[in-house]
């Protein structure tokens, strides 16, 4: 796993009570759910196997997940999870998180199942600074999907979208360039421009 990942996934368990959501018939569904512990291999939490969300992971086991920290720090990941029948898992979360000995005492933390994110890609985003910064991420085989928006060799240097532009993350050249890191993906230059130069963000 590389560094950007070690820092989403460690700031979704600072966070830790963060939004995961599923697919239900069809219908998004999220929730909040902890983030129980993390480690090189992924991240983990529960859910109870009578839990509509457990039914929902189980006919398609991905989730996406997001949460922001007080410094306006947000990370989001997509993913896929597996179950984790071991009940050692349960035991770990137990022992990382031991309020849950209020909600499910002695062995009644057996009706808890551990999932894992196993695979994921996703982005850190920091409003924290000026102007914000995206970081792309994955791992577990995951694709990563890089940000911003690209400009092409049509360009013919005009700088009309260097104007547009509301971070001033654009600068000259014979083809002019983005700064893929810092850009809004907001599209302000793909709408200026007059030529057809500017690529959209792909987008997670
Ligand atoms: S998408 Fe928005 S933030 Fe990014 S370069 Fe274009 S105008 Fe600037
Ligand atoms: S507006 Fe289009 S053609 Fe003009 S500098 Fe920007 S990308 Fe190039």
């Amino acid at each position: 796993m590389d560094e950007v990942s070690r820092k989403a996934l460690k700031l979704l368990r600072e966070i830790k009570s963060v939004t995961f959501a599923t697919v239900k018939d069809r219908e998004p569904a999220a929730r909040i759910i902890d983030v129980m512990f993390v480690e090189e291999g992924g991240l983990y939490f529960v859910t109870a196997r009578g839990e509509s969300f457990y039914r929902q992971l189980k006919a398609n086991p991905t989730v996406a997940i997001c949460g922001m920290n007080e410094d306006y720090v947000s990370v989001r990941v997509v993913g896929n999870v597996r179950f984790c029948e071991d009940p050692r898992v349960v035991d770990k979360v137990f022992d990382l998180n031991p309020m849950m000995n209020d909600l499910y005492p002695g062995e009644k933390r057996y009706v808890l199942e551990g999932l894992h994110l196993y695979k994921g890609k996703g982005e850190i985003f920091d409003l924290s600074t000026e102007p914000p910064k995206r970081q792309r991420f994955s791992f577990g085989g995951a694709q990563l999907v890089p940000s911003g928006y690209t400009i092409t060799g049509e360009c013919t240097a005009c700088g009309i979208c260097q104007e547009a532009c509301p971070v001033d993350v654009i600068s000259e050249g014979e083809v002019y360039q983005i700064d893929v890191e810092h850009c809004l993906e907001c599209g302000a230059c793909l709408e200026a421009c007059p030529g057809n130069a500017v690529q959209p963000a792909k987008g997670l």
